[in-house]
């Protein structure tokens, strides 16, 4: 997609320093953290949104960034959770999940 933003960073046409990196997801700060940490999973693929996802294979593969990530980062101690907007809730409109801790019992959404 020429004009999206996340599509720049997959092709490294804007620089980004990726916390992980394959050939199908990346990995990066959110550039606007809420939480002190706060990490988008994203597809390099220009999918839209949940409603446009249809390969299993790439589902899982984002379900595995997510638990590596999640480890690496400690977030399975610190409490963490994860957010996907869809429809006129996204900012951006290429799928991502956030990731974003340390999350206490107690927090609100
Ligand atoms: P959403 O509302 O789910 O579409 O969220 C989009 C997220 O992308 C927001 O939290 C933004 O802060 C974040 N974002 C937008 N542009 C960038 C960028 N260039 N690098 C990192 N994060 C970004
Ligand atoms: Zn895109």
């Amino acid at each position: 997609m020429d004009n999206c933003i996340f599509c720049k960073i997959a092709k490294k046409e804007i620089p980004k320093e990726f916390i992980y990196e394959d050939e199908d997801v990346m990995v990066f700060p959110d550039i606007h953290p809420v939480k002190p940490i706060h990490l988008l999973v994203v597809p390099k693929k220009h999918i839209v949104d949940l409603l446009d996802l249809d390969e299993p294979l790439l589902l899982e593969k984002l379900h595995n960034t997510l638990k590596i990530v999640i480890r690496e980062k400690n977030l399975s101690e610190l409490g963490y959770r994860t957010v996907i907007n869809g429809g006129g809730a996204q900012e951006v409109p290429h799928l991502h999940i956030h990731l974003m801790g340390p999350i206490q019992p107690a927090q609100t959404l």
